[in-house]
């Protein structure tokens, strides 16, 4: 435990300037309005690792006006080598802090530092992919008749404002800041309140290569900060990444000002497998698919739908590496789950495991916060199996967003792709078989807007990701995200 402390308190002091962080809002780093501030803490040691500013409406119309006079004065102007050029530099810079940008995420998120690295590297390629998909991002010329020429033309919208969650904070935000800049927007992000640390290392790392008030950055909670963007009457397109309860709040401000919505919500995603599946390959899939990020993915595939041949032999090795999974310190290289981004989500975690319980189902492995004294001030919550459990019940139709796998024995195809598919959510799904018709026939089944087969939680740059259903609006990640973030104009010209 003391161990665990002082290495964070170097890192700490290593990584995190003493003094409060601040909004970067027009290229300067300033106080908020109010002169408020909130404390960000370690989830591993419960410590404070910084405060930063708690942005309220004032700060939110600092930042769009900032955003709206470099648009206007600056990013509207770069043409597409510009742009492209700024968001090379930018992945350059990513990569050449890239150790101390994952360590960062890895103190104030809790991911294990493995994750966190391959997160940064996501990031870098990210503005990377979209650095070359705006050379590409073109219109096209409509067929017409004698005398006439048609053509239209992509613009981008002016100031987005993004809005994005703790369980990837610089990786989501990227998702956000490279195709709204590759479009030629300018953009105000509000990280969320629990991780605000990553995404101001970044802005103030590129401070010098994106002109000013091109990013803005204000800090702050979802009512004070988040509401007044996403309401903002400037603001011409919100990206929100986050819960689905205040992704529909999202979208009904955006509706009072006919403002276009990326959003990307929940997912309680089916993985079904099925009884040719090479069971180790299974449970290996398994263990990314539900264990990635202590199983707070929106993608997380909670709900697990194994074939009854092969029921018993699944679950003793599924159980087994659910249970050697290596929790710990997420600083250290060997730690495979860390602890959760904070004590509310534990007790989120632990409340739904308890309504399991309480309502008959089976605790298989799990249940509880780890014994080990060492890391008794940490949000962990050991990995946990249930199975017996009503497919009806709020813990398998609502989103844990913790490490809890729930199992279900399969016979029929169609009555279990019928509960595959009986919740709310349509993020993502896997399916795990050596058989590739049967894979083909249940990607095509299920309704979800991510099918893995045979592997999980892969987002290689150009990947189209978004969600079906109450999952979301709208596809990151790929060169059709980039439609998301500019509008068409039609010139129709009489030669
Ligand atoms: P959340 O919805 O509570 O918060 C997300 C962000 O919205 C935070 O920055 C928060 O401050 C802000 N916010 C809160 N209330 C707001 C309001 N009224 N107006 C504007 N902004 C507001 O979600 P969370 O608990 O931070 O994140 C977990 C959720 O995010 C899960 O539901 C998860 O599935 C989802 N998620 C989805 C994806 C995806 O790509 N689909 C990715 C990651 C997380």
């Amino acid at each position: 435990r003391d161990e665990i402390r002082e290495r964070h308190r170097e890192a700490r002091e290593e990584l995190i300037p003493d003094e409060p962080a601040q909004h970067y809002i027009g290229g300067e780093f300033v106080e908020s309005a109010s002169g408020e501030t909130f404390e960000t803490r370690d989830p591993t040691t419960g410590e404070v690792l910084a405060e930063a500013q708690a942005g309220n409406s004032e700060d939110v119309d600092r930042a769009v006006e900032a955003a709206w006079d470099a648009y206007e004065t600056e990013w509207s102007e770069a043409d597409a080598t510009k742009r492209q050029r700024v968001l090379n530099e930018i992945a350059d810079r990513v990569e050449e802090r890239r150790s101390d940008l994952a360590r960062i995420e890895s103190l104030d998120n809790g991911k294990p530092i493995r994750e966190a690295r391959a997160d940064v590297a996501l990031v870098a390629d990210q503005f990377r992919y979209f650095a070359g998909a705006t050379r590409t991002h073109g219109g096209d010329t409509v067929p017409s008749g004698s005398g006439k020429s048609i053509q239209t033309i992509r613009e981008p919208y002016g100031v987005v404002g993004a809005v994005v969650p703790w369980n990837f904070p610089l990786l989501i935000a990227t998702w956000k800041l490279a195709p709204a800049l590759a479009a030629g927007n300018t953009v105000v992000l509000k990280p969320a309140e629990e991780t605000p640390l990553s995404v101001l290392e970044l802005v103030r790392e590129i401070d010098d290569v994106v002109p000013d008030g091109v990013v803005n950055v204000v800090t702050g909670y979802g009512a004070e900060a988040g509401a007044p963007l996403t309401e903002h009457e400037d603001v011409r397109k919100v990206s929100f990444t986050g819960s689905t309860a205040v992704g529909k709040e999202v979208m009904k401000a955006a509706a009072e000002n006919v403002s276009d919505v990326t959003l990307e919500l929940g997912g309680k995603s089916p993985v079904v497998v099925f009884p040719d599946a090479d069971i180790q390959q299974a449970v290996r899939v398994m263990m990314i698919a539900m264990f990635y990020n202590t199983g707070e993915c929106c993608t997380a595939g909670t709900r697990l739908f194994v074939h009854e041949d092969i029921y018993e032999e699944f679950m003793e090795a599924f159980v087994e590496s659910a249970e050697g999974l290596q929790m710990g310190d997420p600083l250290s290289k060997d730690t495979r789950l860390g602890p959760k981004v904070s004590e509310e989500q534990v007790e989120r975690t632990l409340s739904y495991i308890e309504q399991a319980r309480d309502d008959g189902a089976r605790i298989v492995t799990g249940g509880g916060q780890p014994e080990s004294d060492a890391l008794a001030d940490g949000c962990f919550v050991v990995p946990t199996v249930i199975d017996d459990i009503d497919h009806d019940s709020d813990p398998v139709q609502e989103e844990i967003f913790g490490p809890v796998e729930e199992v279900f024995a399969w016979s029929d195809y169609d009555e279990m792709m019928e509960r595959a598919n009986d919740v709310d959510y349509g993020l993502a799904a896997g399916v795990i078989t050596n058989d590739l018709s049967k894979a083909n026939r249940a990607a095509r089944d299920i309704e979800a807007g991510n099918i893995w087969v045979n592997q999980y939680n892969d987002f290689p740059a150009g990947q189209p990701f978004g969600g079906y259903k109450q999952s979301g609006i709208g596809r990151e990640q790929a060169e059709d995200t980039l439609e998301h973030y500019s509008q068409t104009k039609t010139i129709n010209m009489n030669l």
